[in-house]
């Protein structure tokens, strides 16, 4: 019944998470629940059918956490048989998972407690299982010192990154997730699907874009942000980089100093990864995979630094010590601003100076917040919001250049873009582009609209001011409720969404989708269904979030946005506080949401969700009659 209404992946995850957690425990502590969810797709032959999502309420914000990563994890779960584990509680000492198909045993893991992702990696394999193609999900030392950012890696290079999981397993003393699967997955009309997978992966193939996404993944972004004058420096205090700093930076740039070949995810035709080698100069000797646009701009034009190789190392040491390369370079970027408003002193940072482009001094932060050093690393580790509430009286000036929403943190500036504003305020765990960013303003603003059919966004939603970015027009709340809907889609079945029309008109879309999960369960769920279940998950998140305290003023993006763009082409543009709020009451209206963005009983009972509405609403009157007793 919970797969016919949820379906799996993140949706049906954070169904769980709604049941099993209550409101206000620490998310550290051991009631919080660490939900690991595949979909009903993945492990099958399918464009990106690899994705997992890690679902906990989030210690860096305090409410709805998620997190969803490619490689082959995923694939190797549900080999063994398994489509969600639920871990809850907290081992007295280090430990580790090890699913072997039907064997699951907890290992001791004193021997690999502070060791580096990559260095427990191969003791599990080499040492203890003695298996090299066992897949792994492991912490390192940033999640055992509970860094509210700290992130797990799969397989040694993928993350799901943001909300700060690896901190949840850390809490639970759980270095790892190590897993072996021989089975089958059972396809109801495993003809018809292969021949269906088959047309799909050819329109990816043929797509206009797909050489632009199979060369240089999302570096490819880096050239058409400096364009469009969205490339943030200086924790945002600056909108436009200089030519020559950018190009440093470029996806071209990334290809012709470091990669040495192309890597993909399982099953996956785009294969947006590389593996890059750092030669010479005083990162030598770097060997790693990625880099995500998200990281080279958080450690790069955030930071003032166009220095290409100290990037690739803060994103190796990232990857060794397991912490969310956003955050983290965010994180800093954050500090620097503290320290150049002398918020932040060097009685905070221990003698250092944070300053702007010191490229040492970021790999060395990297570090030093990973092992939580006394200072400046411990500070930088609490996330924006502890940060702030560990400053005391300096917190609330501080506030005002804390780039993040409800405590999640993004890279690129949304003053020029109301949609992705929008898409940032409402998301369901913070700030985030892979939650519904409406991808028309890199499409239709750039050199990529050569790449589309003119004014395809326009059209498809039957309205010219589609691709007015600067329009406070109902159209803003339908694009990102779309966006959100695709992207939830390719979440509930763990595909990844740079397959999905997303990122291009010819990829995998909702109808696609639907069909390709009809064939594979023998279920006809229909697009309309699948909205429906979908529907479901995003209501549950937000209940979840509002449970915890979340209200409509929580949605209001930080102060920044409300100031005008200092430089660059989008000079002048800001946020309209009026204005804005207005488009979020059009959106909650559309969600069904009341004023103060709670979902509706309403809502709620015509998804089938009254057991929801009712947790709501006795939550809500506890919290006012304890409100009204404090008076
Ligand atoms: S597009 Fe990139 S991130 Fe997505 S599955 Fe393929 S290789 Fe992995």
């Amino acid at each position: 019944e919970w797969k016919e209404k949820f379906l799996g992946g993140r949706n049906l995850n954070s169904k769980i998470l709604f049941d099993e957690v209550p409101p206000g425990i620490d998310p550290l502590g051991p009631e919080n629940r660490l939900i690991i969810g595949t979909g009903p797709l993945t492990g099958l032959l399918g464009p990106a059918t690899g994705r997992f999502t890690l679902t906990a309420k989030s210690p860096l914000t305090g409410i709805h956490g998620d997190s969803n990563s490619g490689g082959d994890f995923g694939p190797e779960m549900k080999y063994a048989g398994y489509d969600h584990i639920i871990l809850s509680g907290k081992a007295e000492k280090p430990v580790y998972l090890w699913i072997d198909d039907d064997k699951i045993e907890i290992c001791n893991a004193s021997h690999l407690w502070g060791k580096t992702v990559f260095e427990a990696d191969q003791i599990i394999k080499m040492e203890d299982i003695g298996d090299p193609d066992v897949k792994t999900l492991i912490i390192g030392p940033a999640g055992e010192n509970l860094v509210r950012f700290a992130c797990p890696i799969a397989n040694l290079y993928r993350a799901p990154g943001r909300c700060g999981l690896g901190a949840v397993m850390g809490s639970k003393n759980l270095k790892a997730i190590v897993v072996r699967g021989s089975k089958s997955i059972k396809v109801a009309k495993p003809k018809e699907y292969l021949e269906y997978i088959k047309e799909l992966f050819d329109k990816i193939y043929k797509a206009a874009i797909y050489p632009v996404w199979s060369r240089y993944g999302t570096t490819a972004l880096i050239a058409p942000k400096q364009q469009r004058g969205e490339m943030s420096v200086r924790n945002q205090q600056e909108a436009g980089w200089s030519d020559e700093k950018a190009k440093a930076i470029y996806g071209e740039t990334f290809l012709n100093r470091f990669v040495v070949k192309s890597k993909a995810c399982f099953s996956c035709p785009v294969h947006c990864a590389h593996g890059f080698v750092i030669k010479e100069g005083p990162y030598a000797n770097t060997y790693a995979e990625g880099m995500e646009w998200g990281t080279i701009g958080c450690f790069g034009n955030q930071l003032d630094n166009p220095r290409l190789d100290a990037i690739g190392k803060a994103h190796e040491l990232a990857s060794q010590y397991g912490m969310d390369t956003m955050s983290t370079g965010l994180m800093i970027a954050f500090a620097m601003e503290l320290f150049q408003r002398r918020i932040l002193t060097k009685e905070d940072t221990g003698g250092i100076e944070l300053n702007w482009g010191d490229h040492e001094l970021i790999v060395e932060l990297v570090r030093k917040i990973a092992y939580r050093e006394e200072g400046i690393g411990d500070l930088l580790a609490e996330g924006k919001l502890g940060l702030i509430q560990r400053l005391g009286e300096r917190g609330a000036e501080a506030a005002r250049y804390a780039n993040h929403i409800k405590g999640l943190d993004e890279l690129t500036d949304f003053r020029s873009d109301l949609g992705r504003a929008l898409n940032y305020s409402v998301s369901t765990r913070g700030a985030d582009h892979l939650r519904g960013l409406p991808t028309y303003s890199i499409w239709e603003d750039t050199d990529f609209k050569k790449l589309f059919e003119e004014k395809y966004w326009d059209k498809k939603f039957k309205s010219p001011k589609a691709t007015d970015f600067q329009a406070y027009d109902p159209i803003r709340a339908d694009i990102v409720i779309f966006t959100e809907t695709v992207c939830a889609a390719a979440d509930a079945i763990e595909i990844c969404k740079f397959n999905t029309e997303w990122m291009a008109q010819e990829f995998v879309n909702l109808t696609t989708m639907a069909k390709m999960v009809s064939l594979a369960t023998g279920g006809n769920i229909g697009v309309e269904g699948l909205r429906e279940i979908l529907e479901r998950g995003w209501q549950i998140e937000r209940a979840f979030s509002v449970r915890e305290g979340m209200r409509a003023k929580d949605d209001i993006p930080y102060p920044r946005s409300f100031e005008p763009i200092p430089s660059g082409p989008q000079k002048g543009k800001r946020l309209e506080r009026d204005p804005f709020e207005n488009l979020l009451q059009v959106y909650y209206e559309k969600r069904g949401w009341d004023s103060n963005g709670i979902p509706t009983r309403e809502r709620l009972e015509g998804l089938g969700l009254k057991e929801v509405a009712d947790e709501l609403e006795s939550t809500l009157r506890l919290t006012l009659s304890a409100s009204l007793s404090l008076l």
